[in-house]
């Protein structure tokens, strides 16, 4: 994963979290809403919020061995001392929404999954797999890691440009920005019914591409940023989904049409071809058939 700076989150706690319910949104979306446990120490910041999601896929007695800070180094080291078989799988998630508690429920925070592969063929990662099948009352762990989508105070243009996994961020950086905001946002979805409208704002024109089965993901949203028109005043960019698109923005824009690099936040998502890291155990509970 390639970062560019960050926004710190006020804490790194380990959190317990609940799921609450799942919904399918669209053929490779699913929509895991988490809340109960401990909801309540969560700090939501908005925009590109992002967090550490342990998912229990050798039985929840995993949960309560993974480490404070196993998402640093030495909690990390720590984490994979934890057997194979019990060890949870870590993913990075967005918040997509977060709702505060009211008088008649606790706070939720939505997470939308991209499906990539399907369960029951077993051709889904772990995580994709678990969103598929998740039911409510499981649970997991989550770590804040605060927000990539850094533009300087006051900044109110923005190129915003990413695949289907960018698009949690990217509604929701697009949610929490003025509504006198401009620009553009370009997202890369794998069919016409993935592309999940969000609200914008009015100054900010949003066009969705949809990639064919043999295309390489996104190729094609790399290529639409490439011809289009920049705002013509100072902007931040933000482009994130798989590692080629991410690094290929910020070519693009720092390289060929002279935007200051600390003018794009960038964050290479996933790669293709490339696990993320997970146990043996994790992998072939990932091959097994669904239930
Ligand atoms: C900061 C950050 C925020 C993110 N937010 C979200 C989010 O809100 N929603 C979301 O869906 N994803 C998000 N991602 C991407 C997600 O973490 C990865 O897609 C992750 O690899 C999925 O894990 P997995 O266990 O399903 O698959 P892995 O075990 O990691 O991978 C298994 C195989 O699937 C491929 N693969 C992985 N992801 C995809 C994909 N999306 N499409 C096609 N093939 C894939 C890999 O190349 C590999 O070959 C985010 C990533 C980062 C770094």
């Amino acid at each position: 994963m390639a970062f560019s700076k960050m926004v710190k989150p006020e804490t790194t706690e380990l959190l317990h979290l609940e799921v609450l319910r799942s919904e399918r949104l669209a053929p490779h979306w699913a929509r895991i809403t988490l809340g109960g446990g401990e909801i309540s120490k969560f700090r939501p910041m908005g925009y590109d919020q992002w967090f550490r999601l342990f998912i229990p896929v050798g039985g929840e007695a995993g949960l309560e061995r993974v480490p404070a800070k196993a998402h640093k180094m030495f909690g990390y080291l720590k984490f994979l001392r934890i057997p194979d078989g019990e060890r949870p799988v870590m993913r990075n998630y967005t918040v997509r929404a977060y709702r505060p508690a009211t008088s008649d429920r606790g706070a939720e925070i939505d997470v939308d999954f991209v499906l990539h592969g399907s369960a029951a063929e077993r051709t889904a990662g772990p995580a994709s797999r678990w969103a598929e099948t998740c039911k409510p009352g499981e649970h997991v762990l989550i770590i804040d890691e605060g927000l990539t989508f850094n533009p300087e105070r006051g900044t109110d243009r923005v190129v915003l440009v990413g695949d289907e996994t960018a698009l949690p961020a990217i509604a929701s950086i697009c949610a929490s920005l003025p509504s006198t905001a401009k620009g553009l946002a370009i997202i890369e979805v794998p069919s016409a019914e993935d592309a999940l409208e969000f609200e914008h704002p009015s100054g900010v024109s949003l066009e969705w591409i949809t990639r064919s089965h043999s295309t390489t993901p996104g190729l094609l949203a790399l290529s639409a940023l490439g011809e289009a028109v920049l705002p013509s005043t100072q902007f931040h960019a933000y482009a994130a989904g798989e590692q080629s698109l991410a690094s290929g923005a910020r070519k693009l824009l720092v390289g060929e049409r002279g935007v200051d690099k600390n003018s794009v936040s960038f964050c290479g998502y996933w790669k293709i071809g490339a696990a993320s890291p997970a146990s043996k155990a994790a992998r072939e509970a990932a091959a097994e058939p669904v239930a």
